[in-house]
């Protein structure tokens, strides 16, 4: 009796969970050999170079242009796709705010269609019934690293002649039948911000395998200029969005680390996903058979909806964390967003509202988070996370 009091007030785990960003003496070198080339940004491209090569062969792509951050990256890769102000782009509201400020930046009115319930993806199959004369693209989000379904959204943009980009600032090292994301749809783009699988702090990228794209990318990212034209050639209006060299002296070193943790997130994540689908009141996501590669930035699970019917999330994440687990509750569904539906009507002149209920139960009382740090643990952290959820759960039956 004593024994069952004891455990039940002992945090199953204090220790921490493995710390990010991982580094080395590979990051010193090289941020060194940058220094001392006093090649630092600008025009004198060297280490950009490599790590733009680099990273598209990684993601299986044609062409990279290197950004500030993962936010401006996907503004830059709808004006290159050729959205306009008062466009619409289809989009799900189950992401980061960055998602729809991109659209919003220059005008453009983000549609928010609903997501699925099993994955919390972009649900193809209501995503026709949002396209109007004035839908330009549609942007795929790989939530959490596991890609949308690009097969049916490429259908879809094809059908109706759209440009699909796809989000993939969660999604590093994800495949698609067996292809990296990022250049399946038209255009894609990443985040190296420093939560991100990839990072140097800030930073972001775009890619594609059409070159027209590629290069009114780089000229948005470059005020304006023309690839290969004189130096004050700006036959567009764009912006000085360059990363520098010292972030690619970052990324190239975090880079070769890149594939083990890759594998070591997906290797976790399958155990982790053995030992909580056991647990009543624990729903988990359903992985897409055509995802070859999950890139888990984060590990999405629910709680059961029976459950989340009458249990507060808040006070499970409260408890789960007491326990030693850094679960987290995730987003606030976008459509909701005050800033959003404002600047939304203050470009369009309309009131836009949208219903997304799954979305929204989600972000509520369903979805919860682990990062990615948590997967770079060994075995027995597994097991811990696990140990917690089903005391935790226990507490409400
Ligand atoms: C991080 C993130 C972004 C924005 O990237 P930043 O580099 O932080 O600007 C965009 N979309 C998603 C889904 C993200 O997770």
């Amino acid at each position: 009796m004593k024994r069952v009091l004891h455990d039940d007030v002992t945090p199953v785990r204090t220790k921490p969970f493995p710390s990010w960003p991982v580094y080395g003496d590979l990051e010193k070198q090289l941020l060194m050999e940058v220094v001392e080339s006093g090649k630092w940004g600008g025009t004198s491209r060297i280490k950009l170079e490599q790590f733009e090569e680099k990273f598209a062969a990684f993601q299986n792509a044609s062409y990279a242009i290197s950004v500030n951050n993962g936010t401006i990256a996907i503004t830059a890769a709808l004006l290159a796709a050729g959205v306009k102000a008062g466009d619409e782009v289809i989009m799900p509201p189950y992401t980061f705010i960055a998602t729809a400020t991109a659209a919003l930046m220059f005008g453009a009115l983000p549609v928010f269609v609903d997501i699925e319930a099993d994955t919390l993806l972009l649900d193809p199959e209501k995503v026709e019934a949002a396209i109007t004369p004035r839908t330009k693209a549609i942007i795929a989000v790989h939530i959490a690293g596991a890609p949308a379904d690009l097969t049916r959204l490429k259908e879809i943009a094809s059908k109706h002649d759209l440009q699909l980009l796809e989000d993939a600032a969660q999604a590093v090292g994800a495949q698609w039948e067996g292809v990296g994301v990022g250049a399946i749809g038209d255009i894609g783009t990443f985040s190296f911000q420093s939560s991100k699988n990839l990072n140097s702090g800030e930073g972001g990228i775009i890619l594609t395998n059409d070159k027209e794209l590629a290069d009114r990318a780089w000229s948005m990212a470059n005020v304006g200029r023309v690839r290969d034209g004189a130096w004050y050639q700006h036959e567009e209006i764009g912006w000085n969005l360059r990363l520098t060299e010292f972030q690619a002296a970052i990324l190239l070193a975090q880079m070769s680390r890149l594939e083990s943790q890759c594998q070591l997130r997906e290797q976790n994540a399958a155990i982790l996903t053995d030992l909580i689908g056991e647990i009543d009141g624990i729903q988990l996501l359903k992985r897409d058979p055509r995802i070859t590669r999950h890139a888990y930035h984060l590990y999405m699970f629910r709680i059961a909806s029976d459950l989340a019917g009458r249990i507060d999330k808040a006070d499970v994440i409260k408890r789960l964390q007491a326990e030693g687990i850094p679960v987290a509750a995730g987003y606030v569904s976008l459509n909701q967003n005050k800033a959003i539906i404002a600047k939304t009507k203050e470009w369009s002149g309309e009131d836009r509202l949208y219903s997304c209920p799954v979305s929204e139960r989600m972000c509520d009382k369903e979805a919860l988070w682990l990062t990615q740090n948590v997967l770079l643990g060994d075995e027995q952290d597994m097991v811990d996370v696990a140990t917690a959820l089903r005391k935790v759960i226990r507490f409400y039956s």
